[in-house]
C-alpha cells in the first residue's frame, strides 16, 4: 500500500508510517479525515474537554470520545475507580459483586426495564436486541431507518447511517442479500413510511430500532408525536419498540432518551455514557423479554468481556458522579443554548446558512437554511462548506466532528471559556466562508 493518505494532504509523520501498517492509518473509518480534507489527529491524551495531539497541540474537543465523555475526559473519580479495580484483577470470567451492584443500580433508570444484561460494545447490544426481538416474536423483520446507525452487524447495516453516510457508501460489500432481506428501511420522522412498512411484511416485522433522537446523520430531534406513533403502531402489529440510547441514554437525562420524552419502549441498549470512556454496553427490558437470553432461554449471546471489571468500575464511578450533580443537566443545556445562539448569530452576520440543532448536550451544525428532519434532507446539506469550517476551526484550537454528518456532544467539563474559545474560532471560519 502507498504511504499517500487517501486526503491527499501531506501527511505528517505518524501518518506515513500508520497507513501503511493500518486501513487509512486508522482503526475506525470516521477517524480519517477524509470528509473534511484534513490531515487525521493522533490523540496522546484527554483531560476534560481538551485533547493533545502528537505534536502536542491541545484542541478544545466537541467529540467527546463519539459520545462516552459525558462527564469530560478522564474524569478523576472514574479514573481511580478504574486504578482501583485494576489492582484487584483484570478479568474474572466469572460473576462479581461490583456487576450486582451496577445492574440494581442502573435498571432503576432505564423506564420498562427488569433486568439487564452487560456487553462491551453497542454493536453487540443492538445486535442482541434485535435477535431477541425476532425470537420473542417469532417474526424475522426489523424497521430502521434510514441514516440511522446500531452499530455494524449485517442486517443493521442497511440504515446507512454514521461512517458509512460520512464515507457516502451506497452499500457494503460481504453483507449479503439474505442478511440483509429482513431489514426494513423507513423515513426518520415519517410514521406513514413506518406504516407502510409494516403493510408490506404483514405479520412479519419483529421489532422497530430506532434512535430516540437520530446522531448519526447529525443531530436530528425526534419531531413531537414521532415516538408515541412508533409505540401505538408497534403495540398494534403486536412487534417490539427497541430504543437505542447508546448517544442518549443518560445523556438527554438520568433516564435517557425514554424518560426525556415519557415514552417507554419493550427494550433498550445503551452504551458509550454509560462507561464513562471504558467499553460497556447494556440491553434492558422486562424479565419475561430477558428470560429468553441464556441461559434461562435459549437466545444465546455470551462474551468474554462481557461486563468487564475496569468497564463495571467506570460505570459505577459515572453514576455516582451524575448522581453527585443534579445541577449536571441543567449546565449541559446552558452550555448548548450558548453555544446555539451564538454560532447562529455569527452565522447570520456573515449571511452564512446554517441551522443548529440541538438536543440537550448533541448538536450539530447543518450547513443548510433549511430543518434537517430525515436522511434525504440531511444528505443534501453543504458537506463542503462543513469541511471548510471543520478545518478553520481546527486551525484555531477547536475540534469539531470530522464529518457533516455526526452529531457532536457537550460534556460536563465545557463551560463558558470552551464556549467563547469556540465562538472566536467561529467568527473567523465564517468570514473564510462568506468570501
Ligand atoms: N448505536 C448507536 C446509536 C451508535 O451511535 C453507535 C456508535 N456510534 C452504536 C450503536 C454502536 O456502538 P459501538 O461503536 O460501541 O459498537
Amino acid at each position: 500500500m502507498s504511504a499517500a493518505h487517501p486526503c491527499g494532504a501531506a501527511p505528517a509523520s505518524w501518518l506515513e508510517r500508520a497507513v501503511s501498517v493500518a486501513p487509512g492509518g486508522v482503526h475506525s473509518p470516521v477517524r480519517a479525515f477524509l470528509a473534511v480534507g484534513a490531515v487525521p489527529l493522533s490523540i496522546r491524551s484527554a483531560a476534560g474537554a481538551r485533547v493533545t495531539d502528537s505534536e502536542g497541540r491541545t484542541f478544545v474537543d466537541w467529540v467527546g470520545a463519539w459520545g462516552p465523555a459525558l462527564l469530560g475526559h478522564a474524569p478523576a473519580e472514574v479514573v481511580e475507580a478504574v486504578e482501583r479495580a485494576a489492582r484487584s484483577g483484570l478479568l474474572f470470567g466469572f460473576a462479581s459483586p461490583a456487576e450486582l451492584e451496577l445492574a440494581e443500580r442502573l435498571i432503576p433508570r432505564i423506564p420498562g426495564a427488569e433486568m439487564v444484561r452487560l456487553l462491551v460494545s453497542g454493536t453487540e447490544a443492538a445486535m442482541t436486541a434485535v435477535r431477541l426481538a425476532r425470537a420473542a416474536t417469532a417474526r424475522p423483520a426489523i424497521v430502521q431507518f434510514a441514516g440511522g446507525y446500531h452499530g455494524h452487524a449485517d442486517g443493521l447495516l442497511a440504515s446507512g447511517g454514521s461512517g458509512i453516510a460520512t464515507l457516502g457508501l451506497s452499500a457494503t460489500p460481504g453483507v449479503t442479500a439474505g442478511a440483509l432481506a429482513n431489514s426494513l428501511i423507513a423515513r426518520y420522522n415519517d410514521l406513514a413510511s413506518v406504516e407502510e412498512a409494516f403493510a408490506s411484511r404483514p405479520g412479519g416485522v419483529a421489532a422497530v430500532i430506532v434512535e430516540p433522537v437520530a446522531g448519526n446523520m447529525g443531530c436530528i430531534p425526534s419531531a413531537p408525536g414521532f415516538l408515541e406513533g412508533l409505540r401505538e403502531i408497534t403495540r398494534r402489529h403486536g412487534a417490539l419498540l427497541i430504543f437505542d440510547e447508546v448517544i442518549t441514554g443518560l445523556r438527554l437525562s438520568p433516564r435517557g432518551a425514554a424518560g426525556h420524552f415519557g415514552v417507554t419502549p419493550d427494550l433498550t441498549v445503551m452504551g458509550k455514557a454509560l462507561g464513562g470512556g471504558m467499553p460497556l454496553a447494556a440491553l434492558a427490558g422486562p424479565r419475561d423479554l430477558m428470560s429468553r437470553l441464556a441461559p434461562v432461554g435459549p437466545v444465546y449471546q455470551a462474551g468474554t468481556y462481557a461486563a468487564h471489571p475496569l468497564s463495571v468500575a467506570a460505570a459505577l464511578a459515572t453514576l455516582s458522579a451524575l448522581d453527585a450533580r443534579p445541577d449536571l443537566y441543567d449546565r449541559l443545556e446552558r452550555t448548548g443554548e450558548r453555544l446555539e445562539r451564538g454560532l447562529a448569530e455569527i452565522a447570520r452576520a456573515a449571511g452564512v446558512p446554517i441551522r443548529v440543532q440541538r438536543v440537550g448536550s448533541m448538536w450539530t451544525a447543518f450547513f443548510t437554511d433549511q430543518p434537517v428532519r430525515s436522511w434525504d434532507e440531511a444528505r443534501t446539506v453543504n458537506r463542503e462548506a462543513y469541511a471548510t469550517f471543520f478545518r478553520a476551526l481546527l486551525a484555531r484550537g477547536v475540534l469539531m466532528p470530522p464529518s457533516a454528518l455526526e452529531a457532536a456532544f457537550i460534556s460536563a467539563a465545557h463551560g463558558e471559556i470552551e464556549v467563547e474559545i469556540t465562538l472566536q474560532a467561529a467568527r473567523a471560519a465564517m468570514q473564510e466562508l462568506s468570501r
